[in-house]
């Protein structure tokens, strides 16, 4: 398991979200991105707004993917 922050995935929090790969800790970022916005955190909006228009246009965002998982790859084991 590995741990990534908020931060680190582009959010305006050090939260830590913890997964088996890469793409655990980014659908824990979506889920925690909509529902702080839905909590009325205006500080996750952006973030949010990134995030939703990379679902939307996934071939854009290729680069940000790749480097998450570049990232998360990098990460130590713990
Ligand atoms: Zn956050």
């Amino acid at each position: 398991m590995k741990t990534m922050t908020c931060r680190q995935l582009g959010g305006p929090c050090d939260l830590a979200h913890t997964g088996e790969t890469a793409d655990d800790v980014i659908n824990a970022q979506d889920k925690h991105l909509r529902q702080a916005v839905k909590a009325g955190d205006a500080a996750h909006e952006p973030a949010r707004e990134d995030m939703k228009g990379r679902w939307r246009h996934p071939k854009k965002s290729l680069g940000w993917y790749r480097d998450m998982k570049k990232a998360f790859a990098e990460l130590p084991e713990g």
